[in-house]
């Protein structure tokens, strides 16, 4: 699958002669012109970057990124006109991560793409990591690079899965485990838990299925490349 990448640019001769170097280059894109349509392209946790104009019909590229940074981590770089946005991209730490000022040659762009890219992966963070990240301070759980919306229960039952994934946990098990002291509960507890996350894992990525159903058994998680 080639790796995509996102371009929020309200000026299409900009976006398409990224859009066609990158292309030819072996990326994935996809274009958008409103601020507000990029975050939600970006919700979808398909893309390993993103290209993000400054200057947006709706809303400041600034937003966005701050918008953006609330639920993931992938690379921003930002296109710019004009030198005091270079200052803001520089100086406030908007979670940007590089940024090339207009005029550019599409071909230099493609090169900081790369460098970007290269980083993560020599940091681990690659195509090939896992699926799941837990940050247990926080209570939140990344699918995909996405972060997800839990419940309490959503997110202790994924949690206990993550913990040792591949490994199958029955009802009873899980039950005990997160809702020994709830209230309301019933047989079909753990299975209606179940189907919720599955719904918000889908809505992620609809080509993964991680949670695993084993018959008679209970469930399992797999959590990327390897397990
Ligand atoms: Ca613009």
């Amino acid at each position: 699958m080639p790796t995509s990448i996102l371009i929020i640019e309200d000026e299409s001769p900009i976006a398409d002669v990224l859009a066609y170097a990158l292309k030819s280059e072996g990326y994935a894109t996809q274009c958008c012109t409103l601020g507000s349509e990029g975050l939600e392209q970006l919700r979808s946790g398909v893309y390993a970057l993103a290209i993000l104009d400054v200057g947006l019909p709706d809303m400041s590229g600034f937003e966005v990124c701050r918008e953006a940074r609330k639920f993931t981590d992938i690379p921003i770089l930002f296109l710019t006109a004009r030198s005091d946005e270079v200052d803001r991209i520089v100086g406030l730490e908007i979670g940007a991560d590089d940024y090339v000022t207009k005029p550019f040659s599409p071909r230099e762009v493609v090169a900081r793409v790369r460098v970007i890219l290269r980083r993560l992966t020599a940091n681990g963070v690659s195509a090939n990591a896992a699926w799941f990240e837990v940050d247990a301070g926080s209570a939140r759980i990344r699918f995909c690079g996405a972060v997800l919306d839990l419940t309490r229960y959503e997110f202790l039952l994924l949690k206990m899965l993550l913990d040792h994934s591949g490994r199958i946990y029955s009802r009873e098990v899980l039950m005990d485990a997160i809702w020994r002291d709830a209230l309301d509960t019933s047989d079909r507890t753990v299975d209606t838990h179940i189907k919720t996350l599955r719904a918000k894992l889908k809505a992620v990525r609809d080509d993964l299925e991680p949670i695993v159903t084993h018959r008679g058994m209970g469930y399992s998680v797999a959590n990327g490349v390897g397990q």
